[in-house]
């Protein structure tokens, strides 16, 4: 970190805040010259938070030169983390892993129908809402623990992980039961208090991106569940509000590379709630692939005209076993695996 002082400042408001840096046992460089008062931070500066040291009279700018993040950062675990899910399913390596289901658990009809379909064209994880985060309180909102049940259920049944939203941290003993990959949905990704209490479970976290959140505010997301001891975590792109209103959400695809130039957490693509259009869905999947995505997470409907939630961005089931073989077109020029 670097404290720039204002031109008129005075040497007993450097010496003030040198002294409170100094206490909180970090060494300070100086590099100032006959013109300008400037000096360095140097030791474990995670612990402040720049903005707060313009509370001190004489100071000009504050700037960070490393990332607030630690555990979540490239530049303390070079190697790319790969997460382990059931069967041997690996996200972050050389497989393209496919998540794929409706976006909520509506019956036990409905997910035995869609799973059995996705499984057949060649998905890793059954996705599907049981408890559903809705804009409107008079919207379907799930099936609860009756949804996870049917998740359990039928994964069995298809021999497909189980990947579904969490609400609370009182939920985490049931979902730690029937569930393979926990899902943060964006709106709960600054969720703190739930972020801290599944940085304590043994079960993977799939971290969705908020509404509006910057990558940093994202992979401090992150760094609070692996800061807990829970380091199996994957990112998920899923659009972020910009002024565009065409689709529901800009696809921020170049933050595939950014976050892993930044950190060596994988990264996924949901194009489904970036587009919220079913017709977009194959192209967008088909460029998280090209740009290195680790996988993908798309929602599927054998009858999206009467789904109960987000129909309009659901593929129906032969469009999604198209999108499975344009993929797998794809991955054999780029050399991933898909199955
Ligand atoms: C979902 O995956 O069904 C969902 C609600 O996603 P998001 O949190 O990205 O809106
Ligand atoms: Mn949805």
């Amino acid at each position: 970190m670097i404290i720039q002082m204002k031109k008129n400042s005075t040497k007993k408001e450097y010496e003030k805040i040198v002294k409170y840096l100094e206490e909180k046992k970090l060494e300070i460089k100086d590099a100032s010259t006959d013109d300008i008062r400037v000096f360095g931070i140097i030791g474990d500066t995670l612990s402040i938070d720049p903005s707060d040291l313009y509370a001190f009279d004489g100071v000009k700018e504050v700037t960070r030169v490393s990332t607030p993040f630690k555990k979540a950062s490239r530049s303390f675990k070079k190697k790319d983390t790969i997460v382990r899910l059931k069967d041997g399913i690996e996200v972050g390596g050389d497989q393209f892993v496919i998540m794929a289901g409706p976006c909520s658990v509506e019956s036990e009809e409905q997910l035995r129908i869609i799973a059995k379909s996705v499984k057949k064209s060649g998905a890793h994880l059954l996705r599907g809402g049981a408890y559903k985060p809705r804009t409107s309180p008079y919207a379907f909102q799930g099936l609860e623990v009756e949804g996870l049940k049917l998740l359990k259920k039928i994964g069995d049944e298809t021999g497909l992980a189980i990947v579904t939203e969490i609400p609370s941290p009182d939920l985490i003993p049931i979902f730690e039961e029937y569930v393979d990959l926990i899902q943060v949905g964006a709106r709960n990704m600054q969720n703190f208090h739930l972020l801290k209490a599944l940085g304590k479970c043994k079960t993977p976290i799939l971290l969705k991106r908020g509404l509006s959140a910057t990558i940093e505010e994202w992979l401090m997301a992150a760094e609070y569940i692996m800061a807990g001891g829970n380091e199996n975590v994957i990112l998920c792109e899923r659009g972020i509000r910009t002024y565009e209103k065409y689709t529901r959400n800009t696809l921020d695809i170049s933050s595939v590379l950014a976050v892993q130039e930044l950190s060596h957490l994988p990264v996924i693509i949901d194009p489904s709630h970036a587009a919220g259009r079913w017709n977009m869905i194959e192209k967008l999947s088909l460029a998280s692939l090209a740009v290195g995505a680790s996988g993908l997470i798309v929602e599927v409907h054998h009858d999206p005209e009467h789904a109960l939630s987000d129909g309009a961005q659901s593929l129906k089931l032969d469009k999604f076993t198209h999108l499975m073989e344009e993929l797998k077109k794809v991955s054999d020029v780029l050399g991933k695996k898909i199955k």
